[in-house]
């Protein structure tokens, strides 16, 4: 039994691999897939069992210094785990196909809690490319606009451009009807991908976010200012806003908004917030 048990361990590990590969057994390896197995089943309760909650964290307008919009985080508060972040259950969440049911009830509560903000505040959310896939991420949005009353042209869906990738042709698609339902559409995480020209051209954004690993280059090296520079510039170009993400230090923001980009976020003006503290936080910035 016990060495079925490896075998099938190994052979796991081969297949998450490719085609053609073979593994060595690993007592480590047999510990990894236990310890997934049992965040899988704790995934599958998490939903019902209440333990998902948004973070909220302030976008903020270079010049005015006001809040334009806000994002909502998902984090997993598990019974014993206590916060999991979104980097190490997400993935596996698309693996099984349960970011969809999550995604909805993110979508229905970030809505929710938008809706009693001030009209100005956009709320931005992220969705993952397995919601587009699974084709309800159109219906999720129209009902969580209409339970909460958020008007659509509050709300704006961030997608990673490997997200996009995937299946072109749908994603093409699904963000077409949601921009036609006057829902607004973000790449997030730009530069990380591949052909990010391409994906641009092709895809009708309405915001470029350009990815945090430029802002923590852009202090000591000249060329990363040039990207961001020159993605402000294209953003401006092809009529699409540009948010820097992971902002931390006033150098930094300094740095971003001499480059031309209009819209922040990051450490520097505020962590994710509990939901409660966004309407303070909104006067105050
Ligand atoms: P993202 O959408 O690019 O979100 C920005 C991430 O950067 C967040 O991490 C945020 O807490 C972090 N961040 C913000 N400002 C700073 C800063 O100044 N410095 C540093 N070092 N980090 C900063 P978080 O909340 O851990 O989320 C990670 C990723 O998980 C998100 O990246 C997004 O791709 C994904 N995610 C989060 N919530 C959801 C969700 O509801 N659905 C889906 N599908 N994905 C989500
Ligand atoms: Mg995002
Ligand atoms: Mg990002």
């Amino acid at each position: 039994k016990t060495l079925m048990i490896a075998a099938e361990s190994a052979l796991y590990s081969a297949k998450a691999d490719g085609r053609g590969t073979w593994r060595f057994f690993e007592p480590e390896l047999q510990t990894q897939q236990a310890e997934r197995r049992q965040l899988e089943a704790d995934l599958r309760l998490a939903l019902a069992q209440g333990q998902f909650e948004l973070a909220y964290q302030p976008q903020v307008n270079t010049t005015a210094g006001t809040v334009t919009g806000v994002e909502a985080l998902l984090r997993w508060r598990h019974p014993r785990r206590g916060l999991v972040s979104p980097a190490a259950f997400i993935p596996l969440a698309e693996e099984t196909g349960l970011i969809v049911p999550i995604g909805r009830w993110v979508l229905a509560q970030a809505c929710a809690d938008a809706a009693g903000w001030p009209a100005g505040v956009r709320l931005a959310v992220n969705v993952s490319a397995v919601q587009f896939q699974q084709g309800g991420l159109l219906s999720d949005v129209l009902s969580a606009l209409q339970a909460s009353g958020l008007p659509p042209g509050r709300l704006e869906v961030e997608i990673t451009e490997t997200a996009m990738l995937r299946d072109p042709q749908h994603a093409l698609a699904t963000l077409g009807e949601l921009r036609a339902n006057g829902v607004r559409v973000a790449m997030d995480d730009f530069g990380t991908g591949y052909s990010s020209l391409s994906t641009l051209r092709s895809f009708p954004f309405d915001r470029i976010k350009i990815d945090r690993s430029f802002v923590r280059d852009a202090e000591t090296r000249a060329d990363t200012r040039a990207i961001v520079r020159a993605v402000a510039g294209l953003g401006r170009s092809l009529g699409m806003s540009t948010t820097v993400e992971g902002v931390e230090t006033a150098s930094q923001l300094e740095i971003v908004r001499n480059e031309g980009c209009e819209e922040v976020q990051g450490f520097l003006f505020s962590r994710p917030q509990p939901a409660a503290a966004i309407p303070a936080l909104i006067e105050q910035l």
